[in-house]
């Protein structure tokens, strides 16, 4: 019978199954559903599925909106990617070394180890001392600190990063080793982050993490698997409710669509306000999750002047830079034509909160004023630039949230009819939130394979 075991489960009949948003979390629900035997409909309100993981052409470059790299370490996106017969277009970055921005020069940021971090010239004798006590605390949590189950880590849930790191590693190691790889990546200051969420990423990166980019763009994957379903783009669902035997999407256009269960895939800062029929814990939880808020802008370049040779750079506030950080799109195959340069910069929370309603010209007229602070050459032979505004650009892995995700998952009052996917509920990533769509796709069978109706 193969794929279509799910149908069996259920009795005689298909069970219909409507997936709200078609990011990454989505789409891998609805593939695997589907596999299953379920019959899938996904609704995206925007005119392309991707979410935060689309790519577009403009002119000879590609543009990678949200997502700019995947990791070797991502073994759920690793095995859909085989199986979609995509291998081939994932392509290790030319380089993935990273810098940090130290009184207006690049330096490397390459502490990884106790070797590295002795000969970093850049680090004070202090600092150099008290950094590798990293090591003993990630052997000492190590039961802890799994991405694939972050709320593992909910009994260290209990102190920002800031503090943490300010306490223990102290001043310089805060601001030139904590704060700049987490700001230009999650666009969170350490403030707002929990130290478990610190800790579990480290331990991640040190498990071997190479960059890896789609050839043509990260968007490949999310294309892929929305050509094998039906998808609905340019529809919004304004509520999600479940009834005892059905959950019913209404649009906003006042049309609605039943089907036996619905998969929410949104990002989680909307689940409230969409599902008026979740329960208390439920929407205690939801109330909770809350996204780091950005402004991303491509800066396309007529000179290969301006590549600084480095793959991402971060920006410690102390520099000064209204910026988090800068990627470097070169190293991807494909993205850059020769002889030219991109890269991405990440606003900080506070110019993109200033900024968000401005126009693109006068974004990208602020953005020039934050990079003429930086040691970049050739930035007077730009092309183009390319805006994008992210309101919900990541969840917020804030002191606290583990423990509320954690919560969450266990969680007695449960919405029958209604499943969750998105990065809020695993790891703020692509395959956080590709992990959390197999996941909510085994709940559903789980569900149904029970034979309820
Ligand atoms: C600028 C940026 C850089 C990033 N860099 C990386 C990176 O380098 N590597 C990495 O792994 N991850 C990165 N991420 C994170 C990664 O992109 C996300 O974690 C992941 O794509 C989230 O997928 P998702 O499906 O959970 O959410 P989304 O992709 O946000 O999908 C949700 C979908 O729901 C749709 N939707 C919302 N409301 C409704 C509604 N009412 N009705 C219908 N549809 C609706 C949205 O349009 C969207 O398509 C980055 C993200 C951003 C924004």
């Amino acid at each position: 019978m193969g794929h279509v075991a799910g149908v069996a489960y259920a009795g005689a009949v298909t069970k219909r199954i409507v997936v709200v948003g078609g990011g990454i979390a989505g789409l891998s629900a609805a593939y695997t559903l589907q596999k299953d035997g379920f019959d899938v409909q996904v609704l995206e309100r925007e005119g392309t599925p991707g979410g935060r993981m689309r790519s577009e052409r403009h002119g000879e470059f590609v543009v990678d909106r949200g997502a700019q790299f995947v990791a070797s370490s991502y073994r759920n996106m690793r095995a859909l990617v085989d199986e979609l017969g995509l291998a081939a277009k994932v392509r290790r970055l030319k380089t993935g070394r990273g810098a940090v921005l130290r009184d207006g020069r690049f330096v490397s940021s390459d502490y990884a180890g106790l070797r590295a971090i002795w000969n970093a010239k850049d680090l004070r004798l202090e600092s150099k001392l008290r950094l590798p006590l990293i090591l003993y605390d990630l052997r000492r949590n190590r039961r802890l600190l799994d991405f694939y189950a972050i709320e593992k880590a909910a009994p260290i849930d209990d102190a920002s990063a800031y503090d943490w790191a300010l306490r223990r590693f102290g001043r310089e190691v805060l601001d030139y080793i904590i704060e700049p790889p987490f700001a230009s990546t999650f666009t969170v200051l350490p403030e707002h982050l929990s130290r478990a969420f610190v800790l579990a990423t480290v331990q991640y990166l040190f498990s071997g993490f190479r960059l890896h980019a789609f050839e043509g763009g990260n968007g490949l994957l999310t294309q892929t698997l929305a050509s094998k379903l039906r998808v609905r783009t340019g529809v919004e669902a304004a509520r999600v409710a479940q009834t005892a035997d059905a959950a019913t999407v209404t649009l906003a256009d006042g049309s609605t669509v039943d089907a036996d269960a619905a998969v929410v895939a949104t990002p989680g800062s909307r689940v409230a306000r969409l599902c008026d029929t979740l329960t208390a814990e439920e929407r205690r939880f939801f109330e909770g999750v809350r996204y780091a808020a950005s402004i991303i802008v491509f800066v396309m370049t007529a000179t290969a002047e301006a590549d600084p040779g480095v793959y991402g750079v971060g920006i410690s506030r102390r520099e000064g830079v209204r910026l988090y950080g800068l990627a470097m799109e070169n190293p991807k195959d494909g993205a850059v034509p020769p002889g030219k340069t991109m890269f991405n910069c990440a606003f900080s929370e506070e110019y993109a909160a200033e900024l968000m309603g401005r126009t693109d010209g006068a974004i990208v007229e602020a953005l020039h004023g934050e990079l003429r602070k930086l040691p970049l050459r050739g930035l007077d032979r730009t092309e183009a630039h390319a805006v994008h505004r992210w309101p919900e650009l990541v969840p917020q892995f804030y002191p606290g949230y583990i423990r509320s995700l954690a919560a969450f998952q266990r969680r007695r009052e449960r919405s029958g009819r209604l499943f969750f996917a998105g990065d809020y509920l695993v790891a703020p990533y692509t395959e956080g939130a590709l992990t959390s769509g197999l996941r909510a796709a085994a709940a559903v069978r789980a569900r149904f394979s029970a034979g309820d109706g």
